[in-house]
């Protein structure tokens, strides 16, 4: 027997060229064999791998080489594109044209064509993710496996998008975006009060005031402890006295029991608000006795429930009614006048009594007050709209209150659905015994005087 050497360096072969590497399982009872320049993506049907990927492929092993794969084998192979013009004829007669992707990056008419005769023909084809996964537990090395908090992988950024999407309340929003000229390709992205929002106009996935409470939810700040755990709580808690958010924190030793909330103003300087701490256990016990007592009162006496709240928002708005109309009035009859002075200076202007510079000046400075008024008459209408829909709140509150009659356990649902804040009084050490008490805000009704109400009718 004999040979020359020619070379004993290694030769490499097709550098710089781009490859992808997969898992091909043989499903088929005899063996298979693949040569180096076949077209990996119209091989065999009974390999099964994942056939889209390798369009234009071959495998990356030298030249009039093969790979063998015996029933059932699985393998972890790389493939090469292949070069020169790139116009794949014969084998299976599934491409019979060009496989490249240059010319036209989002029209593939022979990629899409073959992908669909594989499909038609059987051929077997699997996903890499799959296929991987399937080859690694063979191997008997360890496969990601998903993460039993969040088995389909969900990034947060993901969910933010999706919780912030208006058009899942049926609507259709424009504007979102702008540019400052058509030669600026940056999309700057346009506040809220600037984008237009056609409402129905295709079929909604969530109501309104679910979309609305998960906005106000999303820009509450979750704090979350060294310990890495969060409240469902947080954002919620406010001090009765100084009225500034209380911070949750838990101990070091993971022992859930000593959690506790505390006014973040008398963390920073202990003389300007006493203590409030609270363990969240108790806060538990008080928010889920109070919210209890207050379904329970509902479901016996809901006309009188109706009543006494109606009195109170009454009671409470009719001051702030007064306000805004006042305020109101006042702008719009300034608005009026802003539009006569505008016809004046116009005038002036067009008689020349007025020099042009002064009129630039003054009509500059009068649109910019009345653009200013315009937008402040809107937000206080949209006040006392609001003040006005308090009826509505209140049904909308029984009808809440009959969904959680019975509720056992607080859930984080139920909290952020009925309660807007918690208030958390300084603990009353004179009995002797450390005694707390602590206000709730209920959503879209204030606060609910149940002793008053059990008073009344018990
Ligand atoms: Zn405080």
């Amino acid at each position: 027997m004999g040979g020359v050497l020619l070379a004993t360096d290694p030769i490499e072969y097709n550098t710089g060229r781009k490859t992808v590497k997969l898992v091909v399982r043989n499903t088929g009872d005899r063996p298979v064999q693949v040569g180096s320049h076949f077209h990996l993506f119209e091989v065999n049907r009974y390999l099964e791998f994942d056939r889209d990927a390798t369009f234009g492929f071959h495998l990356n092993i030298p030249a009039t080489t093969a790979v063998r794969f015996e029933p059932g084998d699985q393998k972890e192979v790389e493939a090469v594109v292949f070069g020169g013009k790139r116009r794949v004829i014969g084998f299976n007669a599934l491409v019979m044209g060009y496989t490249g992707d240059e010319d036209a990056p989002t029209y593939f008419p022979a990629r899409l064509k073959a992908v669909r005769k594989v499909r038609l023909a059987g051929f077997k084809e699997i996903a890499e993710k799959e296929a991987e996964a399937a080859y690694k537990k063979q191997q008997g090395r360890a496969t990601p496996h998903p993460d039993p908090e969040n088995p389909y992988g969900w990034c947060d950024s993901s969910v933010v998008k999706i919780l912030e999407r208006r058009e899942y309340t049926g609507c259709t929003v424009n504007f979102k975006t702008y540019t400052n000229s058509i030669w600026d390709k940056k999309q700057r992205e346009n506040p809220v009060e600037k984008q237009t929002v056609f409402p129905d106009t295709h079929a909604r996935i969530i109501e309104d005031d679910v979309f609305e409470k998960v906005q106000v939810i999303r820009q509450q700040r979750h704090r979350m402890t060294r310990t890495g755990r969060s409240s469902i709580f947080s954002g919620l808690v406010y001090c009765a006295d100084c009225g500034s958010k209380m911070q949750y924190g838990s101990s070091n030793n993971g022992d859930f029991a000593q959690d506790f909330f505390d006014c973040s103003l008398h963390k920073k300087h202990r003389e300007k608000c006493g203590g409030h701490f609270i363990r969240v256990k108790v806060l538990e016990q008080l928010v889920l006795k109070h919210m209890q007592l207050v379904m329970w009162y509902i479901l016996r006496h809901e006309d009188y429930f109706r009543f006494v709240m109606e009195q109170q928002m009454k009671l409470e708005s009719a001051e702030k009614f007064q306000v805004i109309r006042k305020q109101l009035n006042w702008d719009e009859k300034r608005i009026t006048e802003l539009k006569r002075l505008f016809i004046k200076i116009y005038e002036d202007n067009a008689n020349g009594c007025l020099s042009d510079e002064r009129f630039d000046m003054l009509s500059q400075g009068y649109e910019a007050e009345q653009k200013q008024l315009e937008a402040k008459v809107i937000s206080l209408r949209q006040d006392i709209e609001v003040q006005e829909r308090q009826n509505e709140n209140i049904e909308k509150f029984i009808q809440k209150a009959h969904k959680y009659v019975g509720i056992e356990t607080l859930d984080p649902y139920a909290l952020r659905e009925l309660v807007q804040a918690i208030y958390v009084e300084a603990p009353d050490k004179s009995s002797g015994k450390r005694r707390q008490s602590i206000h709730i805000k209920y959503d879209g009704m204030g606060f609910i005087p149940l002793d008053e109400l059990m008073k009344g009718k018990k």
